[in-house]
C-alpha cells in the first residue's frame, strides 16, 4: 500500500486519472475496457466516482406516487478492490458526505480499511435533483471537513463508540476537492479558500482541483493558497473537451468557464470530431504548461472513455 501523499513527494509530474463506476447491468469489463489503454503511462493512481442515489416517483393505480430510490453506479468500492487487484495500482474511493450517517461512514471507512484501500478523496457531494441545495443526512457530515475529521479520527483510533478499547488505528491518506474558479455555492474566491485551508488543517493531506481550461486560474488559484498557508500538494484536474454538447454542459454542469480563445477554435467545429480534435490539442497544451510549472501530478477525469486522454498522455508522459 502507497499512500497518495508519500507518491506526490516527488520532482516528476506523476499521471492519474479517474473514472465512474458503469451503470447498474453492464459488466467490470467496460471498466478494465477503460483502464488498460491507459496503464502504459504508468498511473499513480485511479479515482473512482461515487454516485448517491437517485429518487423517482412511478404512477400507481388510482393516482398515487411510489417514491423509488434509484442507484444508477452502484460499485465504487468493488471496482477500487478489483483495480488494485487486477493493475496493482492505487485505487481511490471518493467518499461524500451526502446520503450517510457518520456510524454509516464508520461502517464504510472499515471495509476499505480491511480491503487494504487507504486512500481516500472525501467529498461533500451535491444537492440530489430533488433538493435545491445539499441537506445531510439525519446524524451525518454537513461539510467536506466534518468527514476529514471522522476519518482522522479513525486514523487516530477514535471510533464512534467511546466503548472500543485498544482500537486499530487506520492509515488513510485523504484528498479533498478545491476549485480554481471557487465553489459555485461559495460568495468569493477568498472565501471558498479559507474554507479549503479548514480541510487542510483538518488534517487532509493535499488537494486535487475542478476541471479548468485556462492556467493561469490554476496558477492563480495556487498562489491564493499558498498565501492562505495552504502548503500541501494541489493536483490539478483536467478533463478534455470532446464533443459539440460539452461546449454548454461542462460549464453548465461544473461553473466554470471556456476562454474565448478555446471558444474561437471550437466554433469553427461542424462535428464531434473537430471538436474532439481541438480538445485535445487545448489539453495537450495545457498540460505541457502544468508540467512546466511543476505541478506533482495532472488528473484527467475520464468520464468513462480514455482514448482522448491516450492522445494527451502519449504526448505529455
Ligand atoms: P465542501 O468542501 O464541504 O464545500 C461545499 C461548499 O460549502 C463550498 O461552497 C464551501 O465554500 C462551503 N463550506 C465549506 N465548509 C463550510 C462551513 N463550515 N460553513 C459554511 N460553508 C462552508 N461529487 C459526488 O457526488 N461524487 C463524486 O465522486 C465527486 N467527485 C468529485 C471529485 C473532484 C475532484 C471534485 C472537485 C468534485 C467532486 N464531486 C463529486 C463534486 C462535489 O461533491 C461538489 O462539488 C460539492 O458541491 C462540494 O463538495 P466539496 O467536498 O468541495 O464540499
Amino acid at each position: 500500500m502507497q499512500v497518495i501523499n508519500s507518491l506526490l513527494n516527488t520532482d516528476k509530474t506523476l499521471f492519474s486519472f479517474e473514472l465512474l463506476p458503469p451503470l447498474k447491468g453492464k459488466s467490470i469489463d467496460s471498466i478494465y475496457n477503460g483502464i488498460d489503454p491507459l496503464m502504459e503511462f504508468k498511473p499513480a493512481f485511479i479515482n473512482v466516482t461515487y454516485h448517491r442515489e437517485e429518487f423517482i416517483y412511478k404512477k400507481r393505480e388510482k393516482g398515487f406516487l411510489e417514491k423509488i430510490s434509484i442507484k444508477k453506479r452502484p460499485g465504487t468500492v468493488g471496482i477500487c478492490a478489483a483495480i488494485k487487484n487486477r493493475y496493482d495500482v492505487e485505487a481511490v474511493p471518493h467518499l461524500i458526505c451526502g446520503g450517510f450517517n457518520k456510524e454509516e461512514t464508520e461502517n464504510a471507512l472499515i471495509d476499505l480499511n480491511f480491503l487494504g484501500i487507504d486512500n481516500v478523496l472525501a467529498l461533500r457531494g451535491d444537492p440530489i435533483k430533488t433538493e435545491t441545495h445539499f441537506v445531510p443526512e439525519d446524524g451525518g457530515n454537513k461539510y467536506a471537513v466534518d468527514l476529514v475529521k471522522q476519518i482522522v479520527d479513525l486514523n487516530n483510533g477514535i471510533y464512534m463508540d467511546e466503548n472500543i478499547e485498544n482500537a486499530n488505528p487506520t492509515n488513510f491518506s485523504i484528498g479533498v476537492a478545491g476549485y480554481p474558479e471557487k465553489h459555485f455555492e461559495s460568495p468569493n474566491m477568498q472565501a471558498d479558500i479559507k474554507r479549503l485551508k479548514e480541510k487542510i488543517d483538518a488534517g487532509a493531506h493535499y488537494v486535487v482541483t475542478q476541471l479548468f481550461y485556462d492556467n493561469k486560474k490554476f496558477f492563480d488559484f495556487v498562489t491564493e493558497c499558498r498565501k492562505a498557508g495552504i502548503d500541501v500538494p494541489i493536483i490539478p484536474g483536467m478533463k478534455p473537451i470532446e464533443s459539440l454538447r460539452h461546449i454548454s454542459f461542462l460549464p453548465k454542469f461544473f461553473h466554470i468557464d471556456l476562454p474565448s480563445e478555446l471558444t474561437n477554435e471550437l466554433d469553427k467545429c461542424k462535428s464531434n470530431d473537430d471538436v474532439k480534435e481541438v480538445g485535445i490539442e487545448w489539453a495537450i497544451q495545457q498540460s505541457k504548461e502544468l508540467k512546466e510549472f511543476g505541478v506533482p501530478c495532472i488528473h484527467y477525469y475520464t468520464m468513462g472513455k480514455s482514448s482522448a486522454v491516450k492522445n494527451i498522455a502519449s504526448e505529455v508522459f
